[in-house]
Formats: structure tokens, sequence, C-alpha cells
């Protein structure tokens, strides 16, 4: 297969496949939709799932890409969609595929870009900063969802140049202050709740090894492992407080919670 696309960016350390062909488009004067046409992508519902359905080496040849640039994050959604879990395993919005982002990790990288764990509901915390992940846009409170195109972003649709930009409202996402796991007191996150943020990182290296280890049981499949885990409430599901929830003051967020649930009854 030879090279068709040149000057293609390539792809950051375990980038989204989304979150590149976002950059990709623009490093080429493509729109979003164009690119993948032409890569054979499906652009309706979860592009990241129709990408690493494809054959990621051929895609990888026809941008003059080493050969294995998506092997990896092709196995972790593969598996990741394979699992009988009963709870989401993947962040959505009606099919589309919706991110978490860390401010800090947003805010220093070199060229912004989102990669495959933050779309993962698990993934609650970011490791490096050991602050807890941003679920919407702290200017106007959008969701980040990156299939709204980067030339059609922004506000009036004028456009926006970094992902690390929020599509709706063009600010940056960043600019909020992040809430450190280590300075929440004990009655806003349990030993139990502290727990389950920790094995975000160790679902994902489940999922990407495709193995699990358990002293107890010899042979463990990723999708039986998991399943025990959630079974036991190991794993941060979609109930788990979301970091603006946790940075409200505490008297607040039991108000709301009260009147949320005198909604519903
Ligand atoms: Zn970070
Ligand atoms: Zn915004």
């Amino acid at each position: 297969m030879n090279q068709e696309l040149f000057g293609m960016c390539r792809p950051d350390f375990l980038e989204a496949p989304t979150s590149w062909l976002c950059r990709g488009a623009a490093s080429q004067g493509l729109t979003f939709k164009e690119l993948c046409r032409w890569l054979g992508v499906g652009d309706r519902n979860d592009v990241d799932v129709n990408f690493t359905r494809k054959d990621v080496r051929k895609i990888a040849a026809r941008c003059g890409l080493p050969p294995s640039s998506f092997d990896l994050v092709q196995r972790i959604f593969c598996v990741g969609v394979s699992l009988r879990l009963q709870n989401e395993v993947l962040l959505r919005v009606e099919k589309m595929p919706r991110y978490r982002f860390c401010p800090l990790c947003l805010r220093d990288q070199t060229t912004p870009n989102f990669p495959v764990h933050w779309r993962f509901n698990p993934w609650r915390m970011c490791y490096t900063h050991e602050c807890l992940m941003e679920d919407r846009c702290p200017h106007c409170r959008a969701a980040v969802m990156l299939q709204t195109p980067m030339e059609k972003g922004g506000p009036q649709g004028r456009g926006i140049a970094f992902l690390s930009q929020c599509s709706c409202c063009g600010d940056l996402l960043w600019k909020t202050p992040p809430v450190f796991v280590g300075s929440l007191p004990l009655h806003r996150l349990s030993m139990l709740d502290a727990a389950r943020l920790r094995n975000g990182c160790a679902f994902l290296s489940a999922v990407a090894h495709g193995r699990m280890s358990n002293p107890f049981c010899k042979a463990l499949s990723v999708d039986q492992g998991l399943q025990m885990m959630e079974r036991f409430g190991l794993i941060a599901g979609p109930g788990f407080p979301t970091a603006d929830e946790l940075r409200k003051p505490f008297e607040l967020f039991v108000l709301e919670h009260k009147s949320q649930h005198a909604g519903v009854q």
C-alpha cells in the first residue's frame, strides 16, 4: 500500500482516533467528514469505534505513518466494546463519543489532543497530576464531544485552532482549578471511592493487556475479572461524583442532591 497523503500529523501516544482525525483534517485543509470518507471511516455515531473496526495498518500506510501507529488503540477499543458489564464502558451522548479531560494535561501538551483512556467511564482521575477528570467545559457547561469539526467549532461556528478549546464556546477547557484527590476530606471521598478512583488504571491496564491476574483464580479473562470487580462495587460507575460536584461546598451538594431526589419522587 502506497502513501497517498503527505504531511499528515502523527497520532500522539494513545491518542483517540477522533482526536487524531480532527487534527489531521485541519492539517490537510479538509473537513472532518471529508477525511473520514476518504479513509473509509463512518463519520456517524462513534467514530472512535468505527475507526478501530477498519484495517488500521492500511490507514497508517495511506497516511505515511509507521504501520503500528494505531495497533494499541485498536486493541483497547476492541476489548472495551466487547466487555459485558452492567454499566456503559465508553462515554457517549446519543451514540456520539464524549470525553473527560485533565485540565493540567491539556494545558501542558505540546499539541493538545485527547488520549483514548479519557473516553472510558471508569477512568476518573489523572494519575500524573492526581486530580479528578473534568466532565464539562467550565465556561459554557457543554459536554466535550470532538465530533463537532474544528472548522465549525467555537462562537458562530467560526472554527477553533486547538482541541484544548471548547467546540461550543471556543474558550480554553483547561482554565479551571483542578480538584486534587489528596485535598478532598474523607466525608467527600470515602475510602471505597478512593479505591474506585485508583481502580480506573487497573481497569484500563486489563483492557490494554487483554489479561488480568488474581491471587485466588488461576485463569481469569478480562471480561470475567472486570465483571467481578463491578459486582463487588470496585469500579467507578455512572453515580460516582463528578469533579464539579466535589468542587462545590458540601452543604450545597447535599441540598442539590436532596432536591433532585425529591424531584424524582
Ligand atoms: Zn493530568
Ligand atoms: Zn464551552
